[in-house]
């Protein structure tokens, strides 16, 4: 037997080990298992080039609880290690890794999150465990197994070994404030969390299933009635993993179903279907492999459970891939798998990693290209997904300018009686109608069909077209489409966009033909005074308008450029921060060809009357009037109809 020495320069590294990263202890299960399904597929690979003559067969890795003996043992048909492999990838390499890996991390580690996901390496083991044990025999023939033992101080011990089979056997030792993790709960959660889609089958206990050699018989007894036989059952191997999940495989293997089961392998607790996935699979320069999934999204984007996961050689690592993926893609499901992403080092190292970025640029490409072969081969069906898919594609026009370009040519733009326009489209169709006297092109929206349905009427009676735009980010988009239409190509006719209740629509798109008024100048005037002295000055700019005499007498409206500042400051960012306390103003329309401003005028002694009822019924079709205003006006109604 050998006694030695870690060679340590810091006094004491163990302490350390276990005090590095409270929370993330549970990694040195994926550590050791890691290691594990390394130390197989290296076999594998031995006997596929014809270095190793031993039968690779099928190994597994097994995980055991010795509750009794308070242990966890850690079992693989491996290539184990020769003595000489041990002192030098265990004593020297691994400890120095470990060593290295602290030093560097232990004052920056608890902010960034991710480290310490990787790096630790088989010295994590000694976060959970007081002593550690290693039996391990190669897989080269006349090797001796040998026996490395070590508690938790630099001193070690190694020794022969009777064991006979190849593979290695790591026995944690567990420690008195780490016995979560001789439960069979908690090391099967872990299992499912860590290593749901390693490579190599991973065993941990046994299960019941139905013994397949045997077909319960269905028996008759004397008066005819039939029984059926118990179903006999046998134990086998609990393996809980899926070695070969989907995303491992050439999308040419794989049908539909094979993306939706495992969607569903993914998220089990998902019972809605996704809308589509995209295969990622990249070599050069980076590697990347994945399957996203477009889930369906409601405008309601409450905090989602059910993330985009990162592997790195089918190894889970974590389910926050901020700075990996781009913002507008997070909500989406899936898994990425790629080793090439650095992951001990800081989220906004990340960032500036210049393979992160080409892996976050590659993946916005791809998510394009899909949508856009989706929108090409099938129009009818993009346009029923719209809907579900919007709130990623806006989102991802406004934050990524590559996507932006892209997106213009299938990102929709649905009217308010369900035609579905890309934006040239849109423009080359309201082209003619919607051109006002100074050559704008105006682009009329509702954001909500019932609430601003009189507008619309309105708008419809002139022959326009309106869109309903209804996302929560619609006012950044529509100001962002009007600063890049001119930007696209000066030759774009200008174009702007305003909601139907901004403004009457004779002045949304103003024409040449100038409206001739009813009233005289001096009536006008006399009727202004009148409006005025009945209506709260500092709410309401009175303005007065020779419209259509059909259109409505009064006609509450919040210019454009103010509502959509305070849309805009509301969900953040476009430079409005703190601009929350815009003051209330509206602008009060009044038509001076409507017949009521003649009686508003001649009526003697009704003049508030009128106004009042007039100006409450615009509010009416706002959605503003409320509480004791309410009240007022219906009192006031039935004692008109007197
Ligand atoms: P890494 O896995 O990054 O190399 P570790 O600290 O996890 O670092 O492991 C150090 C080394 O110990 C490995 O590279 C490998 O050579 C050896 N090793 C660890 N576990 C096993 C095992 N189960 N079978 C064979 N070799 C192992
Ligand atoms: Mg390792």
């Amino acid at each position: 037997m050998a006694k030695g020495k870690i060679n340590v320069s810091v006094e004491n590294i163990f302490p350390l080990i276990k005090k590095f990263l409270y929370s993330d202890h549970e990694i040195f299960l994926r550590e050791l298992i890691s290691n594990a399904t390394d130390a197989s597929l290296k076999l594998k690979h031995l006997s596929t080039i014809g270095e190793s003559k031993v039968d690779f067969g099928n190994p597994q890795i097994e995980i055991k609880i010795d509750k009794k003996g308070k242990k966890l043992h850690i079992v693989d048909q491996g290539v184990g290690m020769t003595k000489e492999e041990v002192e030098k990838y265990i004593n020297e390499v691994a400890f120095s890794g470990a060593e290295e890996f602290l030093e560097k991390y232990k004052d920056t580690a608890k902010d960034s999150g991710i480290i310490g996901h990787f790096g630790l390496g088989f010295y994590s083991a000694f976060m959970v465990a007081e002593k550690v044990e290693i039996i391990t025999k190669s897989y080269l023939e006349k090797e001796d197994a040998v026996h490395w033992e070590c508690d938790g101080s630099p001193e070690f011990t190694l020794k022969k070994d009777k064991k006979k089979d190849r593979g290695t056997e790591i026995v944690l030792h567990i420690a008195d404030d780490s016995t979560e993790f001789l439960e069979e709960n908690r090391i099967s959660e872990l299992l499912l969390k860590y290593n749901k889609f390693m490579p190599i089958p991973i065993k941990f206990g046994t299960k019941e299933i139905d013994d397949p050699k045997h077909t319960p018989k269905t028996i008759k007894d004397k008066e005819g009635k039939e029984t059926t036989e118990e179903q006999k059952k046998i134990s086998v191997d609990n393996i809980i993993n899926n070695p070969n999940p989907a995303w491992t495989k050439q999308p040419s293997e794989l049908k539909a179903e094979d993306y939706s089961s495992f969607y569903r392998e993914l998220y089990p607790m998902q019972f809605e279907e996704p809308l589509f996935n995209i295969h990622l699979n990249v070599d050069y320069p980076f590697n990347l492999t994945g399957i996203l999934y477009f889930p369906k999204l409601t405008t309601n984007l409450d905090v989602q459970k059910d993330r985009i996961q990162l592997y790195q050689n089918q190894v889970f690592v974590t389910d926050n891939v901020e700075g990996i993926v781009p913002d507008f893609l997070q909500m989406l499901r899936g898994v990425i798998d790629s080793p090439d992403i650095p992951l001990n080092v800081s989220r906004s190292y990340l960032q500036a990693d210049g393979a992160v970025k080409k892996i976050a640029t590659y993946i916005t490409k791809k998510v394009g290209d899909k949508l856009q072969s989706l929108f090409k081969n099938d129009r009818a069906e993009f346009e029923k997904k719209w809907n579900d898919i919007k709130i990623v594609i806006e989102y991802g026009m406004l934050s990524e300018p590559k996507f932006f370009e892209k997106a213009l040519k299938f990102a929709l733009f649905p009217t308010v009686d369900q035609s579905y326009f890309t934006f040239d489209e849109l423009k080359e169709k309201v082209k003619e109608a919607q051109t006002d006297k100074d050559g704008n092109l105006v682009l009329l929206y509702a954001t909500n069909a019932d609430e601003q349905h009189s507008y619309i009427e309105d708008a419809k009676e002139k022959g326009y077209e309106i869109l309903l735009l209804d996302s929560p980010i619609v006012s950044h988009l529509i100001q962002k489409l009007e600063g890049e239409n001119s930007e696209l190509s000066d030759k774009n006719q200008p174009i702007k966009f305003a909601r139907v209740d901004a403004d009457s629509i004779d002045n949304l798109i103003k024409k040449d033909e100038e409206q001739i008024s009813k009233l005289t100048d001096e009536e006008k005037g006399k009727l202004k005074e009148i409006v005025e002295a009945f209506v709260p000055k500092e709410k309401y700019t009175v303005q007065l308008e020779a419209l259509d005499s059909k259109s409505n007498p009064f006609t509450i409206t919040i210019p454009e450029f103010m509502r959509r500042m305070k849309e805009m400051s509301q969900s953040g960012g476009g430079g409005m921060m703190g601009m929350n306390n815009f003051p209330e103003m509206y602008n009060l329309v009044v038509n001076t060809n409507n017949d009521l401003m003649q009686k508003i005028l001649k009526a003697k002694g009704k003049k508030e009357e009128y106004v009042n009822q007039a100006l409450d019924l615009a509010k009416l079709s706002q959605n503003l009037l409320q509480g004791k205003d309410l009240t007022n006006f219906i009192k006031r109604s039935f004692e008109l109809m007197k």
